[in-house]
């Protein structure tokens, strides 16, 4: 299986890696920050060196329930319904290696995160697309909302041998956050068809502009097929930790949890100390609200300077990323780009010119697609703004130099 698609192809976080870029090029590629997490101290007091318990820590599970209970509105039962993993990644690798069949069919909403496509292929399962439509008018700046789904596409698409469907709110890479009508569709259907539900919410705690973040398994009939799944790498500006959890039926996590015994047996033990004191501070310390404010900050200075240069871009609605359009980049043919470059779209070179020539690193959005249809990704560079400040108003200044 290492033989499908990409899978065996250089990925695009190692091509667009600081390594292998100028040591002073702006490193808005891959999304991590470069400033402290918020909650470092919390790192201080840890004392847990041993192994964890494979479902996790019971103080991260306590804090899981006490601080997401109520978002669901339910009192989470931290034996069954909760499940603490290396990273979000790896939660929902585990789902797949749990559920998954030969041959089962799982959709996902194209773009989408490029980890899910080796996730389900290498647990024998079929990715399935279905389009996000991208705005179609010629410029200007877009919302992430202007992305739509169509819900007969969707329902096309759904076969007997379809397993499950993938749902990212707030989306990597567009930034969208679905509606509350968009999700109901999709739970319908979910529903109609007998499908499980992977909610991939891991930045619920990113969404901006008073846009309201709902989350599919509150939706009547959905908590019995939803796994949802959360981050406290983007919680908490801590990619690092690889901390993860997953909250759903027993139903989901049951099986799930021998999934991730056999794959990680358990999850590092202090920086689940550090993530449990992370939320159990959070309300007191306002700490999400002050979050989301600083990276709205972060996120004008992209758009401001983007705007500047007259260059299109959706704006995100929640995450950290914004598209910009590079169709109108011009770069020479003969510039002198690697081979990991050159076999790949547009937009990989458009990214690698910019980087060298700009100082600022971007991700391609092709890699986001699957080959067949890379060459709608191709007009996209995914930028991230989980930067501090000065990073990002030095970068809006070397992108003058595009004009
Ligand atoms: N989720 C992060 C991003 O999209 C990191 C991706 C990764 O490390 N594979 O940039």
């Amino acid at each position: 299986r290492l033989k499908e698609g990409r899978a065996l192809a250089e990925d695009v976080w190692s091509i667009y890696n600081v390594a292998n870029l100028p040591a002073d090029c702006i490193n808005l590629g891959q999304g991590y920050m470069n400033f402290p997490p918020p909650v470092v101290e919390a790192l201080g007091v840890v004392s847990a060196n041993h192994y964890s318990h494979p479902k996790g820590r019971i103080r991260l599970r306590e804090a899981i329930k006490n601080f997401y209970g109520p978002q669901f509105n339910r009192d989470l039962d931290v034996e069954k319904e909760i499940l603490v993993t290396s990273g979000a990644n790896e939660g929902e690798y585990a789902v797949l290696t749990a559920f998954l069949e030969q041959d089962d069919e799982v959709i996902m909403f194209e773009p989408f995160f490029d980890q899910y496509l080796p996730s389900i292929t290498f647990n024998a399962g079929k990715p399935i697309y279905v389009p996000l439509h991208p705005p179609t008018s010629a410029s200007g700046k877009f919302s992430s909302d202007e992305w739509k789904i169509d819900p007969e596409e969707l329902e096309n698409a759904i076969t007997p041998r379809t397993k499950m469907i993938i749902v990212n709110t707030p989306h990597n890479p567009v930034g969208k956050v679905f509606t509350k009508a968009e999700l109901e569709m999709i739970a319908g259907l979910a529903e109609k068809h007998n499908l499980l539900v992977m909610a991939d919410e891991v930045y619920d705690c990113l969404v901006f502009d008073g846009k309201e973040h709902v989350r599919i398994a509150n939706l009547p009939g959905m908590w019995d097929r939803t796994v949802t799944v959360g981050s406290a790498g983007k919680s908490f500006a801590a990619t690092g930790w690889r901390v993860g959890w997953l909250i759903g039926p027993a139903s989901i996590i049951k099986p799930t949890l021998a999934a991730t015994t056999r794959i990680v047996f358990a999850t590092n033990s202090p920086l689940q100390e550090a993530a449990a004191a992370g939320l159990e501070q959070a309300k007191e310390r306002k700490f999400f609200q002050t979050q989301v404010a600083e990276y709205a900050e972060r996120r004008q200075i992209l758009t401001d300077c983007f705007d500047a240069l007259g260059l299109p871009y959706t704006n995100p609605e929640g995450s950290y990323f914004i598209l910009l359009d590079i169709s109108k980049v011009k770069f020479p043919d003969d510039y002198p780009f690697p081979q990991s470059v050159l076999g790949r779209g547009r937009d990989f070179r458009a990214c690698w010119f910019i980087a060298l020539e700009i100082g600022v690193s971007s991700i391609p959005v092709s890699e986001f697609y699957c080959i067949e249809h890379a060459n709608i990704g191709e007009v996209y560079a995914r930028f991230a703004f989980c930067k501090d400040l000065d990073t990002l108003r030095n970068a809006a200044e070397r992108f003058k130099k595009l004009k």
